[in-house]
């Protein structure tokens, strides 16, 4: 029985072309094409390296000499054959080496979960911080763009309430890093995102009437306008589309199916009307508008009793409707935080 292939000098990347052949009596002999001898050990010493798609098989001497084959079904009859002499503890080796891929592949698919999980919020988070303002505009006018298309209608509130509005956000925005001329209050009807409030990567506010209605004193919609501008004062918006579009962006680059990267165009108006902000963006935003309303002398308290009407307004039996609350966190929770913010004074 015999495997032909190419023999490597030990240690050297010089080579002849070979034949291996196992001999009867338990000898793997090598020779060289005119059928001079190049080695001659027992099999049960050499290594051979396992059966992988159509990588070239290695058997290893035990002085570092080693044959190469493209034959892997001849290698596997001689290995076959060598559990004749002996050679049974390598063949189980070998079967072993198979559960350590199995085990690698596994560990990979870890390595992709925690990079997922991890590693991808991390670079959006960057990524969003070093957005040029340039390409936060652009987004932010595409993306109210859409929400007018799909979502939005023309306000109708009245002039002395939008200057009312407009005189609590400026009164908020002072109070916040980009200063009054960083962010700006756009009025809407809020359609079927009803009782609404998001913010915009380039500072836009948008509040819709229905949220305004709702309102019962100045202090909650200031704690309202507040918790946006963290959103936009952390860049939230750009961090969620960054995350979303990194694991399609992921997969073109692995498959090279570019219609992956389509999708990115149409992230961010779903997020803000699913109000799909993390657990740790609305708690982040709750905390700052916290801090915010304490400055200017409300009381997150009154943010809270705020939360819990929009809540008793918007859920039902079957579950919440589309609001201001987002999916989550419960409204319970996030209304304790901020009593217990209020109480800190
Ligand atoms: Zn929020």
């Amino acid at each position: 029985m015999h495997v032909d292939g190419r023999y490597f000098f030990p240690h050297s990347a010089r080579f002849v072309t070979a034949r291996a052949t196992l001999e009867d009596d338990g000898v793997l002999k090598i020779t060289g094409e005119d059928n001079a001898p190049l080695a001659e050990v027992r099999i049960r010493a050499v290594q051979v390296s396992s059966r992988l798609a159509n990588i070239a098989r290695r058997l290893t001497l035990p002085d570092g000499a080693c044959f190469e084959t493209y034959d892997n079904d001849g290698v596997d009859d001689l290995l076959r054959e060598a559990r004749r002499f002996g050679a049974d503890s390598w063949v189980d080796r070998l079967e072993r080496s198979w559960k350590s891929v199995v085990v690698s592949v596994a560990l990979a698919g870890l390595a992709g979960y925690a990079f997922v999980a991890f590693g991808i919020p991390a670079i959006a988070a960057k990524l969003a911080q070093d957005t040029p303002p340039a390409v936060s505009q652009l987004l932010a006018e595409q993306t109210m763009a859409a929400l007018d298309r799909t979502y939005l209608k023309p306000s109708t509130l009245s002039a002395a309430d939008r200057a009312k509005a407009e005189a609590l956000f400026k009164r908020v925005a002072a109070n916040e890093p980009r200063g009054p001329g960083g962010y700006h209050l756009v009025f809407r009807d809020g359609g079927v995102l009803a009782a609404n409030a998001f913010a915009l990567p380039d500072g836009r506010v948008v509040m819709t009437d229905e949220l305004w209605h709702l309102v019962r004193n100045d202090e909650e919609i200031e704690g309202v306008f507040a918790h946006e501008m963290s959103h936009v004062n952390h860049a939230h918006g750009l961090t969620r589309v960054y995350e979303a579009s990194l694991v399609p962006a992921a997969i073109a680059v692995v498959t090279g199916d570019l219609s992956q990267v389509s999708q990115l165009a149409v992230i961010l108006p779903g997020i803000l009307a699913q109000s799909a902000y993390s657990r740790e963006f609305e708690q982040q935003a709750d905390d700052d508008a916290a801090a915010t309303m304490m400055r200017i002398g409300a009381r997150p308290a009154r943010l809270a009793a705020f939360l819990e009407r929009l809540e008793a307004k918007t859920c039902g039996k079957g579950g919440c409707g589309p609001s201001w609350l987002g999916s989550h966190p419960r409204t319970a929770i996030r209304a304790d935080r901020l009593r217990a913010e209020d109480s800190k004074k």
